[in-house]
């Protein structure tokens, strides 16, 4: 493959003259100069696996995170640019004659439609589960798993400024939109919190909520600062921009509003806390991206750093060491490794736990104290977020040293326990409790966790304690 000698990795390091932003999809992706870079069967992949999977990158990452002579192993190639490998052989052989030969659009979205539901398209059961009911009427856009914490999903902020190929709401990019959540209006976020007193903190997610500009934005998170809301203590913002497009915290048209907005929400008595999402240290070695995080820590809010654990894109723990060391020195604070969940590609991406545990540790040890307020490697898992300790033999017997570090049941937060080591397993449904026993103890405890009361009407019943859940930019 050759590369004009202008357009190298060295152009991955320095910041160009300040970009608008600019899109691209599966129909406009041949319009961007690295397509030339891309071998034959590079540029099939994408037009073949974009039929399932939601592609969507920008010239950003194209010209500034991505090493094109390192394609397909760069690793943000891998986390934006679909690969053949993340369908079945069989699957792809049929779509690729399909998509290219026959172009039967009919045929196509058949086969489409049934690898979709082949992967696992809704794994945590999200549009029955936490969502929270007034006179019996769902509250659309809104979650509540926690005691203390509501999830709010605008409408505005449901796409992202460059799609992760292992992202678990990948459904709601391909326009199955009866697993997209929705919330117009802010009335109904109000009148909900205002009647859950017990809740402190929410979480405005998406999708990314950083793709609304600075006055959509505002209407949001203005609404939360009214005096019925004063037990509203912490807002949280999920988002990838920092990563993705951190031009939105510095350069854009409305960066400085945003930063008077930051500063409104701080100056109001709120924590403001952005959860930003990082997957690999070549994403905080440009200096827009470090400009971002100097520029939101300024305004008196916090920027944690989190990311899911990707094989063939972060399974390396030199990569989480530099990320968090640079996070920290710039004022970020290292929050969460999470485990790959079951949805998607996810044969493609997915780590064993035990391998997770040894990448995890080894990060943590290359670290000072200061980046060590990281946690995981962590699964959301449908009972709550639980977290693997170490490896341990007690009796002879190698287990995984387990504990909640947010559960339904407050009861069950850091209470160990323990599972049978298996150098297998990717989640936590194929663990098998340790000493004989036949089930976790929440598990028997499952049907008495209590969820979070709603003013009228019921919650809907936790049915299952073997499902995943939550977010994955903000889970
Ligand atoms: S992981 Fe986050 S940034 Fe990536 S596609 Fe999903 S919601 Fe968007």
């Amino acid at each position: 493959m050759a590369f004009p000698s202008d357009f190298l990795w060295s152009s991955a390091v320095t910041d160009s003259p300040l970009p608008t932003f600019k899109p691209y999809t599966r129909q406009s992706i041949a319009q961007a100069r690295q397509w030339q870079f891309m071998s034959p069967e590079l540029q099939e992949a994408v037009q073949v696996v974009a039929r399932v999977l939601p592609f969507r990158t920008n010239e950003y990452v194209m010209d500034q995170l991505i090493d094109w002579s390192n394609i397909p192993d760069d690793p943000i190639y891998r986390l934006v640019f679909p690969h053949r490998d993340m369908l079945q052989p069989q699957e792809y052989a049929r779509l690729r004659e399909l998509v290219l030969f026959k172009k039967d659009e009919a045929a196509i979205n058949r086969l489409v439609h049934a690898i979709r539901m082949r992967m696992n398209p809704h794994p945590a059961g999200q549009m029955t589960h936490n969502v929270p009911r007034v006179n019996d009427a769902p509250l659309r856009g809104l979650q509540h798993k926690y005691k203390e914490t509501v999830l709010f999903f605008p409408s505005a902020g449901q796409t992202c400024h460059a799609y992760c190929t292992f992202c678990f709401r990948w459904p709601q990019f391909v326009g199955m939109d009866d697993m997209k959540f929705d919330a117009r209006e802010t009335s109904e976020l109000v009148a909900y919190l205002a009647s859950q007193p017990q809740v402190t903190d929410v979480l405005i997610t998406g999708g990314d909520p950083m793709v609304m500009n600075t006055r959509s934005l505002a209407v949001f998170l203005e609404s939360l600062l009214v005096p019925e809301l004063a037990h509203i203590q912490n807002i949280r913002i999920g988002t990838k921009a920092v990563a993705y497009w951190p031009q939105r915290f510095v350069s854009d048209r409305d960066a400085d509003d945003l930063m008077r907005l930051f500063e409104k929400v701080v100056a109001a008595g709120k924590n403001l806390a952005i959860m930003g999402h990082y997957s690999h240290a070549v994403e905080l070695r440009n200096e827009t991206a470090q400009k971002a995080v100097k520029r939101i820590v300024s305004t008196g809010a916090t920027l944690r750093m989190q990311g899911p654990l990707i094989r063939h894109i972060n399974d390396n723990p030199a990569s989480w060491a530099e990320l968090w060391t640079t996070g920290v020195r710039l004022g970020a604070i290292p929050y969460y490794m999470f485990v790959e969940r079951d949805t998607g590609p996810s044969e493609y991406f997915a780590l064993p736990l035990a391998r997770a545990h040894d990448i995890f540790q080894a990060a943590f040890q290359m670290v000072s104290g200061l980046s060590r307020t990281v946690r995981g490697p962590s699964m959301s898992a449908f009972p709550g977020k639980i977290v693997i300790d170490g490896v341990v033999t007690i009796n002879g017997e190698k287990l995984f040293a387990l504990q909640f570090l947010q559960a339904r049941n407050p009861d069950w937060v850091r209470k160990p326990f323990f599972a049978k080591y298996d150098d297998k397993a990717t989640w936590m449904d194929h663990l098998v409790p340790a000493f004989g026993k036949s089930k976790f103890f929440f598990e028997s405890e499952d049907d008495r966790a209590a969820p979070p009361p709603a003013p009228a009407g019921k919650v809907i019943p936790i049915t299952s304690t073997r499902r995943t859940d939550a977010g994955r930019c903000s889970q």
